[in-house]
């Protein structure tokens, strides 16, 4: 492992750590276990939800109820595995009866989600929902933006319908499936757009003549 993964992993820990005895907004009250997060600490992907709901506060551990099932699903028609992305909320702690996150609790838990974003430093980060959308996109509808990549510097954000929405309204699902089934042609996008980078930042050395 390189020093500079090994650091990925101390910062996530101490991200994590610090969630599960977070005093720091209402939510602490009535949280069973404060979910940090869970994923590889070296992937290119990182997919950020809302908060944790009934099955994640009481197993510590992002979408693992009904959503998350459709969630796996989706990344594996994309040809991720859930183990090959990072997954993390805006709120680390349960809003009771799964009412939305108060804007005073989305600050009070933001710089968790910023150290987390840094540490792993991920090309493509999926907001799943108008939460965490509302981060890169405030004030936009995801009604007109969603599944539409966009450059944020180094990084592109790609706002996807909330799954738990879209497994029940079989409109927004046929949607959600298409906009996940177009992830393997934004990963080769960014892909060709950083060798073009690359390549400008430093020409190759004048090429010596094969004849
Ligand atoms: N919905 C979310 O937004 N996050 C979870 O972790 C589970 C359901
Ligand atoms: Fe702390 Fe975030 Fe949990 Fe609030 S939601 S108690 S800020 S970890």
């Amino acid at each position: 492992m390189s020093a500079h993964s090994t650091d990925v992993v101390i910062a996530l820990e101490e991200v994590a750590a610090e969630v599960r005895v977070c005093p720091k907004c209402e939510l602490c009250r009535t949280r069973t276990h404060a979910v940090p997060g869970e994923g590889s600490h070296t992937t290119r992907v990182m997919l950020i939800g809302e908060g944790p709901g009934w099955h994640e506060d009481q197993q510590g551990r992002p979408f693992v109820g009904n959503a998350g099932a459709f969630l796996n699903q989706l990344l594996q028609q994309a040809g991720l595995e859930r183990a090959d992305v990072f997954i993390t909320n805006v709120v680390k702690c349960r809003p009771p009866g799964n009412r939305d996150p108060l804007p005073d609790e989305i600050a009070a838990c933001a710089p968790y989600l910023e150290r987390q974003i840094a540490a792993i430093n991920p090309e493509i980060i999926v907001t799943l929902g108008r939460f965490s959308m509302a981060k890169w996109f405030p004030g936009e509808r995801i009604s007109k933006i969603h599944g539409e990549p966009r450059k944020f510097g180094n990084r592109t954000i790609v706002p996807m319908y909330h799954p738990a929405a879209a497994l029940h309204q079989s409109g927004l699902r046929a949607i959600i499936e298409e906009d996940f089934a177009r992830l393997p042609k934004i990963l080769a996008q960014v892909d060709r757009l950083r060798l073009t980078e690359a390549s400008r930042a430093a020409p190759p050395p004048e090429q010596t003549s094969m004849f």
